[in-house]
């Protein structure tokens, strides 16, 4: 019923009647204990054809708010939202993540406090923390395990260190899936099954069904950059493997390319610029790149079936360069019913999809109806 009402789908008993199939007195109990809860909240009378106009009821975002970070490989964002995802208070600082838990947890803390302080809410508000880290996640126990880029946090409790502070539910996930997440709650809610790539110095996707992110057993579903890529068995990838999609497409790799051919380019932003100056090998390399990330894509497609495709991450910068050939191939490769109707686009948030996606993630937990009806049945007033 809550979702029906936070959706906007139904405002009154009897819209919560037809919709639900529930009886009128259950529903009038459950909204009851919605409104103790403050979860809900008495809204404007409907329209009446005459008589008494009937009750209506509005989600109140006010109920509380939820703690968002999106922590990067250099830089972090740190957010506090409503329990609508929309943003309260927010700060941003370059703060390497290789300074290991201890440093970066400090100042995550710090930051929430201080965004607390600004915006006028206390830590009891807090009904829940969302963290995106840059790397493979337990996520389960919110553990990152052996991630490449951060060194001292393999088996560190970020989620056990961060609700012993706020008594809250806390989330932690990779940050690819938080961006999808991100992705599909700001303009893709209409479809359900949707796919996020990341391509930056690696390339990572993530993957949202049925709405929600499909993370596999372990929390490893979407790790496409270590996919094996014909015809490049010359090219060893940081895992060990050879001919990973990440080792060939990647914006490290790019970036090496190009300085091999005399082209300076450091990193995947270089590669971008380069791109924008108009330099031919630099718009060569994307363009293939996006080949090969099309050539892995294709059968995603017909593995999965997504209705959407979004491209993010700095190599999506390189204008249409890299969806060019990502279409090119997954229209070639992927069977016609699979791309009859299959959107490939540039994803529109850009980097502020990791902390949007941070708060939905959180807030969509705290909101589940298994958590609504425990916090009902454990609430006194109930
Ligand atoms: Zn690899």
């Amino acid at each position: 019923m809550l979702r029906l009402i936070r959706d906007g789908r139904a405002r009154t008993h009897a819209e919560l009647v037809a919709l639900t199939g529930l009886s009128r007195s259950t529903v009038a109990q459950r909204v009851d204990s919605l409104l103790t809860r403050r979860l809900v909240v008495p809204a404007e009378p409907g329209a009446s054809r005459g008589g008494r106009p009937p009750r209506t009821f509005a989600f109140n975002r006010d109920a509380g708010i939820a703690l968002a970070a999106d922590l990067g490989a250099t830089h972090s964002r740190v957010a506090i939202t409503d329990l609508a995802g929309d943003v309260l208070a927010e700060a941003r600082e370059d703060i390497p993540i290789a300074q290991g838990p201890e440093v970066v947890l400090k100042w995550l803390e710090r930051t929430f406090d201080g965004l607390l302080k600004d915006s006028g809410r206390k830590r009891d508000d807090v009904q829940g923390v969302g963290v995106g880290v840059p790397g493979p996640v337990e996520f389960v126990t919110g553990t990152p395990v052996a991630p490449p880029i951060m060194p001292g946090w393999d088996g560190y409790g970020v989620a056990a260190h961060l609700r012993a502070r706020y008594g809250a539910l806390v989330l932690v996930d990779n940050d690819v899936n938080i961006m999808a997440l991100g992705e599909f709650w700001s303009r893709w809610r209409d479809t359900e099954h949707l796919l996020f790539v990341k391509v930056g110095t690696g390339i990572g996707c993530g993957v949202i069904t049925d709405g929600r992110i499909h993370r596999g057993t372990q929390g490893a579903a979407g790790d496409i950059g270590h996919i094996h890529v014909p015809d490049h068995d010359d090219v060893i990838c940081r895992c060990g493997n050879i001919g990973c999609l990440e080792a060939i497409a990647g914006g490290g790799a790019m970036a090496a390319r190009l300085t091999q051919m005399g082209v300076p380019a450091e990193n995947s932003r270089d590669v971008v610029r380069q791109v924008r100056e108009g330099s031919p090998e630099a718009m060569r390399l994307v363009r293939q790149a996006g080949r090969e990330l099309g050539g892995v894509l294709a059968s995603a497609v017909n593995f999965f079936n997504p209705a959407v495709i979004v491209i993010g991450g700095d190599i999506a910068h390189a204008d249409e360069h890299l969806l060019a050939g990502v279409r090119e191939v997954v229209y070639r490769r992927s069977t016609a019913l699979a791309t009859r109707s299959i959107r490939i686009v540039r994803s529109t948030l850009d980097d502020r999809a990791g902390i949007l996606g941070a708060a939905v993630m959180v807030i969509e937990a705290v909101l589940a109806p298994d958590a609504v009806d425990q916090a009902i049945a454990a609430s006194p007033a109930a």
